[in-house]
């Protein structure tokens, strides 16, 4: 079951909290595992019902619905009418067979895209048996109590009950795009959807803020649930380019149909031809010269580089950023997780009169304090003590030990501030529940600062705040000393202590107190500006990840720019950009810099910094649109709820999918799976396969079909006998497209793929090149087949022998000039172009097989009128074949040495 309206549209928000809870028998220590199970059974999953999918049947129907292959089932017609029953035959046969490839091929295609929606459904944190869990969030049930933060997506209808300056994005409910503030009182029962301020529904977006709330209603049960009824995420697989190609195939079969029926026109009242024979052979011509696999490969070579890319931890949301991909010149990256490995520790401590250093492995709370390389104890520095409290009281995060090891639940950067409370010998769950929150200000990128008020059971009251130095800094007066008296804050001193640790690479955190009445219940943020005494300070290391210093070694090669866009500060930022192989890392431009310049310098400014430090979101846009003046491919990161503006306009958005928040994910064409810079290097990577691919696939199709044309409109057109008889032709054209080509959708990267500069965008798949290639290998092929005829009937063999001589030709030339082809930007005359791919392999011994069955089955022979070859006729063949490669190759290397010419 999936709905859980736990009572009739109950109207919670007029509720009182507290009634809400009694009501849903729960409490803000949530619930028990084995009432969450009893609640499950009853309730369901939290999703909303699928749409049902498309009947098997009528999928496989519409393979049929394409213009390529209407022409095809014509022609099976008009054969039938003519009772060339073979010819329908084997028309048909065509037809099915590869309606049956696409179906199955396009089944595949929909279980890889299943998979990778899984791998984006979203989580919810919550709070159960009074721990802070995260969850899956189809887990959720009626009683759970939630927490929300900036950038969530609701997960079920909640009933708030604590809310700090939340708003909420309820568009997808109302159609309001402008967030709307949340609180916890309950509002009039007759409340409009958009005016129930006490509740936060499902699917929604947290603009700001950060709230509590208890689940309502789950799945069907929620407001969205019950309007949009149906989730329905039919998604077709295609991309610009794809598209433009089946276009280019549509034309193309129009074009043809014209030429045939000029040629029918002039072959029966020009040359006085037999009707009947003649529209044969236009039928083959059509069918020789339709593409009518090329749509259907394409699409799969796109599913396969989309399987590609999840597997190398890289989700695809949006189809044309593959694309999109293979042509990034520049990566914008952030630095915390995606470079680095966001395992945070604190390493020092900073007091008004001491640097410390701490030492530690992970987040386990225990690890020496040293001062002047020598043990400490923390006690014998009161300081100490409180600035641990700060940290313990400012946080949002918790630790926990799972199969022995500690791990956050948060925000990493949190929990090694609860390792280092811990290490400052401070029960950090005893000083939370004895310095209870009421209320707090959450952190944000902007103002890089969070606070938090607190009250203990003694009617005291202290506002704790944590931020970037340089903003705390601003915020205080005085300072706390050693022996914890106050003194007036020497700034002086700890700007330059903390450029010191951050030069080291190190994070570093300001933490601040100030004592307020014990009857302030509110936080504002009038109250922590100016009059705050400074604790103290900690740095944080968090050590570059080695595969990202390798995979900016990579984009380097490949002639990809890497920028690294921090809110960090200018000297860690600089020092970690130097660790990972960052470019220009002496000159950092800050969030502040880039205020004071307008748009064309800013334009000039991005060329030559590859660091950019403090900047706020909104600086990511400006970033943005600064590289793309300079025609400039973008690949920008984002998690954060603000960074979704930055993610839509690059060209492609990448969202982070553990610490992303779910508004970046919405926002974005790509998600990591693993955080990792690595991760888009790899997606580059396989973006620039993919389009290799596509590109192979056109360009080994396209001139199959191109040659079989020109042979037969010459021989049409001499009057000479046909090389290739019509149904030997869709032989030949099936196992070329679907055995064949097929296989290029599953090349691997070529060696030189990441050592060539970026494809430029602007450049027509259909380059100058291809154009060229399909024009000289049809040409090359149309002389295989119609020389070989030939050369057969003047050694006298009748014109069946020729004819299956034409056809072996053919497919031989096709199979060397697809070895050719799988390297487009080196030789394929090596040991590893030999030896081929597993799926090469498989489709080479399914052509021999087939091919033999050709030659010398009886029931073949039938069908198709071939005849039985003599060995040195094979060995003919196959000479061919090796002659094609020869010249192909050939062609190759002119080409990179003209192309070497032209570079240098
Ligand atoms: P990036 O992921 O782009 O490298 P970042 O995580 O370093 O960015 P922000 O999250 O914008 O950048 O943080 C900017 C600064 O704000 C940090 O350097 C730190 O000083 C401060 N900061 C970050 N998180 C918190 C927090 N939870 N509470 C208080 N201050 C914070």
């Amino acid at each position: 079951m999936e709905n859980s309206d736990t009572s009739t549209n109950a109207g919670w928000h007029s509720l009182p909290a507290n009634h809400v809870l009694e009501d849903l028998k729960c409490s803000t220590e949530g619930l028990s595992q084995t009432e969450v199970d009893t609640r499950f059974v009853k309730y369901g999953a939290n999703r909303l019902p699928q749409a049902p999918r498309r009947n098997a049947f009528v999928r496989f129907l519409l393979h049929f619905h394409n213009i390529l292959i209407y022409v095809l089932l014509g022609a099976a017609l008009i054969t039938a009418l003519l009772s060339h029953w073979v010819d329908t035959g084997v028309i048909l046969a065509v037809v099915v067979v590869n309606a049956i490839i696409g179906f199955i091929q396009e089944g595949k295609a929909e279980q890889a895209m299943d998979a990778i929606r899984h791998m984006l459904a979203p989580q919810a944190n919550v709070i159960r048996s009074g721990e802070r869990v995260t969850i899956d969030g189809e887990q959720l049930v009626p009683g759970d109590i939630v927490l929300l933060e900036a950038g969530d997506k609701v997960p079920a209808d909640l009933r708030l009950l604590t809310a700090h300056g939340l708003s909420v994005q309820e568009a997808v409910l109302t159609g309001e795009s402008v967030p709307v503030e949340k609180r916890i009182q309950p509002v009039a029962d007759d409340a409009a959807l958009g005016d129930r301020a006490s509740m936060a529904y499902s699917g929604t977006l947290v603009s700001s803020g950060q709230a509590k709330g208890v689940v309502v209603a789950t799945g069907s049960g929620t407001e969205i649930g019950r309007i949009s009824g149906l989730l329905s995420n039919v998604e077709t697989l295609t991309t610009p380019l794809v598209e433009q190609m089946a276009l280019f195939a549509k034309w193309l079969t129009i074009f043809i149909l014209i030429i045939a029926t000029m040629l029918l026109a002039f072959g029966y009242f020009v040359a006085h031809h037999d009707f009947s024979e003649m529209f044969m052979a236009v039928v083959g011509l059509s069918v020789a010269a339709i593409p009518e696999g090329l749509p259907a490969v394409l699409t799969i070579t796109l599913a396969i580089g989309v399987q590609a890319m999840a597997r190398r931890n890289a989700i695809v949301r949006r189809l044309p950023a593959i694309e999109t991909l293979g042509s990034v010149s520049v990566i914008c990256t952030d630095k915390t997780g995606t470079l680095t490995r966001n395992e945070m520790m604190v390493a020092s401590v900073l007091s008004n009169r001491h640097l410390f250093n701490l030492e530690g492995t992970g987040y386990e709370p225990k690890g020496a304090l040293k001062l002047d390389d020598s043990h400490v104890s923390p006690s014998e520095h009161a300081v100490l003590e409180e600035l641990a409290r700060a940290a313990t009281l400012c946080n949002d995060a918790a630790l926990r030990v799972h199969e022995g090891v500690w791990v956050v639940e948060g925000d990493p950067m949190e929990g090694a501030l609860l390792a280092f409370s811990g290490k400052m010998d401070v029960n950090v769950r005893e000083e939370q529940a004895r310095w209870k929150r009421t209320d707090a200000i959450p952190f944000d990128a902007k103002h890089r600062f969070m606070a938090t008020l607190n009250h203990d059971h003694g009617h005291h009251a202290c506002i704790f705040v944590k931020g970037a130095p340089e903003q705390i800094l601003e915020m205080c007066s005085n300072q706390r000393s050693v022996d914890a008296t106050t003194e007036h804050l020497d700034s002086a001193y700890w700007h330059q202590k903390a450029e010191a640790i951050a030069a080291l690479g190190q994070r570093v955190l300001a933490f601040a107190v100030r004592t307020v009445p014990p009857e302030h219940t509110v936080l504002e943020h009038e109250d922590v500006g100016g009059t705050l005494t400074l604790l103290g300070m900690v740095g944080m290391i968090d050590p570059p990840r080695d595969e990202a210093i390798k995979a900016v070694t990579e984009c380097h090669e490949a002639g990809i720019r890497v920028i690294m866009i921090t809110g960090d500060h200018t000297k860690t930022a600089a020092a970690i950009g130097k660790q990972i192989g960052l470019k220009n890392t002496e000159n950092v431009y800050t969030g502040t810099d880039l205020d004071t310049l307008d748009d064309a310098s800013l334009s000039q400014a991005v060329l030559n910094c590859d660091v950019f430090a403090r900047t706020s979101p909104e600086h990511k846009l400006r970033l943005v649109m600064a590289l793309q003046s300079h025609g400039k491919t973008v690949a920008m990161t984002g998690d954060g709820v603000n960074d979704a503006p930055a993610l839509k306009r690059a060209d492609a958005g990448i969202a982070m999918g553990k610490k992303g928040s779910e508004a970046a994910k919405e926002a974005s064409d790509l998600v990591l799976a693993d955080d990792n810079f690595a991760s888009i290097v790899a997606a580059v990577r396989e973006g620039r396969t993919v389009y290799d691919n596509l590109t192979k696939v056109i360009s080994f199709i396209l001139p199959v079909n191109g040659g079989e044309a020109i042979s037969l409109v010459v021989a049409l057109l001499i009057g000479l006998t046909l090389p290739i008889a019509p149904t030997q032709i869709l032989w030949v054209n099936m196992l070329g497209s679907v055995v064949l080509a097929i296989t290029l959708a599953f090349e691997p990267p070529e060696p030189q793929v990441m050592k060539r500069p970026p494809r430029n965008p602007s450049q027509p798949i259909l380059s100058s090149f291809l154009i060229w290639r399909i024009v000289f290998v049809s040409l090359i092929f149309a002389a295989g087949i119609f020389g070989q005829f030939e050369l057969a009937l003047l050694m006298g063999r009748d014109v069946e022998i020729a004819r299956t001589m034409a056809v072996n030709t053919l497919i031989a030339m096709e199979v060397f000039y697809l070895f050719s082809m799988r390297y487009g930007y080196g030789t394929s005359v090596t040991w590893r172009g030999v030896v081929g791919t597993k799926p090469v392999l498989i489709s080479l011994a399914l052509i021999t097989i087939a091919q033999l069955l050709f030659i010398y089955a009886p029931f073949m022979q039938n069908i198709f009128d071939s005849r039985a070859l003599k060995i040195t006729d094979l060995l003919l063949v196959f000479a061919t074949g090796v002659a094609v490669l020869l010249v192909i190759e050939v062609e190759k290397q002119m080409r990179f040495a003209l192309k070497r010419q032209q570079e240098g």
